[in-house]
C-alpha cells in the first residue's frame, strides 16, 4: 500500500479490546526484524497471530567461524520464537554451556566471537546443509521446526550479504566492529557486500504477497532493516503489496533501547529520532508507531500512532503486538 501523504497526527492506540490468538481468524502478518527489537516483537506477534507469521530476517550479521556457519539474527529471531532465548544477556540460549566453545579456544581457535554449545549445533547443522547442497532458507526452516516453532523465519537471501564498517579508517566485518570495537567507535562508513548480486527468496516475495499486514520491527534502521530492504526487489515488492505497511520505532523515551543505532544513524546524515527513522522508510510505510515518551514530533507526512513501546516483558510483547495489529486493521478499513 503506498504511503497515504495524509497530514502528520498523533494518535493514542487503545487495544484493550484487542483479542489474542484463538478469537476471530488472525490476519497474515510479514515482519522485517534484525535480532533484538524486532525479534521481541516477533514473539509478541507470535502469541497474537500464531503461526499466521512470517519473520523476514537480516544476513547481513552472518559470519563464518570456528568452522560454522553464524547466523546471528535469524537464529536469535528463533531462540525468542522458541521461548530459549536468554534475555537477561539479550542473545543466545538460557541456561546454556560453553564447553565446546572453551575447548576449541584453548586449542587456539579464535575466542573473540562466543558460541554456546546449542547455538554452536544450529550453526553446525546449517554449515552441514549448505555444504551438501542446501539453501540457507532451508536450513533455518528446518531449525525452526525442530524447535518447534510455527512461525517461519526467512532469511531475507540466500546470497551471501556481509556488512561491513568503516571505523577508525579500516573497513572490518560487522561483527568485528560490534565485539573487537565494542560498536562505540564513530560509524564512517557502511557497506553491504554482496547485495547486487542478491535476491529475494521465492518465500520472502510469497510471504511479502501474502501478507495482509506488513511490519518493520523496531530494529536498527541501518543494520539491521538497511540490508532486507536493500536486497533488489523487496522494497518494489513491499510497495506493490495491497497490505498496510506499519514501522515501530526503535526509539522509546526519546533513546535507543540497546546498541549503535545513533552511532549509524548520524553516520548517514539522519536524526537520531524516530522522525529520523521514518524518513528511511519513505515511500513504503503508511504508518509508524512511536513510543508514548517519545519527545520527538511525529514525522512529517506519514500517519503517527503512539503507544508504550517498552518490550521488556511477556506482557508488553503482546501489548506492542496488539497496538500494531490495531493500526493494521484501522488502516486496512480507513
Ligand atoms: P541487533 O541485531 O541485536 O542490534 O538488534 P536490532 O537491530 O533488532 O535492535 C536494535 C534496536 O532495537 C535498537 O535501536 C533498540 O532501540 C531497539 N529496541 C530494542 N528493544 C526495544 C524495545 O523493547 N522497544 C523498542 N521500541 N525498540 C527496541
Amino acid at each position: 500500500m503506498p504511503a497515504s501523504g495524509s497530514p502528520a497526527c498523533r494518535t493514542e492506540i487503545r487495544s484493550r479490546d484487542f483479542t489474542l490468538h484463538g478469537g476471530s481468524p488472525a490476519v497474515k502478518v510479514a515482519l522485517l526484524a534484525g535480532g533484538t527489537g524486532g525479534a521481541k516483537l516477533a514473539a509478541g506477534m507470535q502469541d497474537a497471530v500464531g503461526d499466521r507469521l512470517d519473520v523476514i530476517v537480516n544476513t547481513g550479521d552472518d559470519i563464518e567461524l570456528l568452522g560454522v556457519h553464524v547466523s546471528p539474527d535469524p537464529d536469535l529471531v528463533t531462540y525468542w520464537l522458541a521461548g530459549e532465548i536468554d534475555q537477561l544477556r539479550g542473545w543466545g540460549i538460557k541456561d546454556d554451556s560453553f564447553k565446546v566453545f572453551r575447548r576449541m579456544a584453548a586449542f587456539g581457535a579464535p575466542d573473540w566471537f562466543s558460541l554456546s554449545d546449542l547455538d554452536l549445533a544450529a550453526c553446525l547443522y546449517r554449515r552441514d546443509f549448505m555444504a551438501e547442497g542446501g539453501r540457507l532458507t532451508d536450513a533455518q526452516a528446518q531449525i525452526g521446526r525442530g524447535l518447534g516453532i510455527g512461525a517461519r523465519v526467512l532469511p531475507m537471501s540466500d546470497q551471501p550479504v556481509r556488512t561491513r564498517i568503516m571505523s577508525s579508517g579500516t573497513w572490518r566485518g560487522l561483527q568485528e566492529y560490534l565485539i573487537l570495537e565494542g560498536g562505540a567507535t564513530e560509524v564512517e562508513g557502511v557497506e553491504l557486500d554482496g547485495i547486487a548480486e542478491a535476491e529475494p527468496t521465492e518465500e520472502v516475495l510469497g510471504a511479502i504477497a501474502e501478507a495482509e499486514l506488513i511490519v518493520i520491527g523496531p530494529s536498527n534502521p541501518v543494520i539491521s532493516i538497511g540490508p532486507i530492504l536493500a536486497v533488489p526487489g523487496i522494497r518494489e515488492a513491499i510497495r506493490s503489496s495491497a497490505a498496510p505497511v506499519v514501522a515501530v520505532s526503535p526509539y522509546v523515551a526519546g533513546k535507543v533501547v540497546k546498541g549503535p543505532t545513533d552511532l549509524f544513524m548520524k553516520a548517514i546524515g539522519r536524526p537520531t529520532t524516530a522522525a529520523g527513522v521514518a524518513s528511511l522508510y519513505e515511500g513504503i510505510i503508511d504508518a509508524m508507531i512511536c513510543d508514548a515518551d517519545d519527545p520527538d514530533p511525529p514525522p512529517t507526512g506519514i500517519r503517527a500512532f503512539s503507544t508504550p513501546t517498552l518490550m521488556h516483558s511477556t506482557e508488553s510483547r503482546r501489548a506492542v503486538a496488539r497496538g500494531v495489529l490495531k493500526v493494521g486493521r484501522h488502516l486496512a478499513g480507513s
